[in-house]
């Protein structure tokens, strides 16, 4: 089965944040599920 791998990224969903459902921007995979702010909220 041969998959570009650009077509497996391109099909995957977006993340949306869990607490507040913002788009999240995946630029660190610790992220987790929630967005940039709330992450700062749970960063204590
Ligand atoms: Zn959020």
């Amino acid at each position: 089965m041969i998959m570009k791998i650009n077509d497996f990224f391109r099909n995957l969903p977006k993340k949306q944040c869990k607490e507040c459902g913002n788009e999240i921007e995946e630029q660190h995979e610790c992220y987790g599920n929630t967005c940039d702010e709330c992450q700062h909220v749970t960063d204590i």
